[in-house]
């Protein structure tokens, strides 16, 4: 199984965002670079406000060296049923 940012819906997370218990993985996310129980629990941001700012700024990749070739922000927004 895949597991896929809630944030920007990218699907290679080496980790479960939260695990069942809703623990964060403190994972950053290679593509949007929200950190699980970083910028949500101590920044306070909502996946939306961190998404919008995102996408706002250009949708980078926070480690460049991931993304894929022919990389399509609408397609990937797709995974988590947000449309641009
Ligand atoms: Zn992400």
């Amino acid at each position: 199984m895949k597991n896929i940012c809630p944030v920007c819906g990218y699907d290679g997370l080496e980790e479960m965002p939260y695990d069942h218990d809703g623990n964060p993985s403190y994972e950053i996310c290679d593509c949007c670079g929200f950190e699980f129980g970083f910028d949500d629990d101590s920044e306070g941001l909502s996946f939306e406000e961190y998404r919008k700012k995102w996408i706002e700024d250009g949708g980078k990749w926070f480690n460049p060296d991931m993304k894929p070739k022919g990389w399509d922000i609408k397609r990937q927004l797709l995974n988590i049923n947000v449309q641009l």
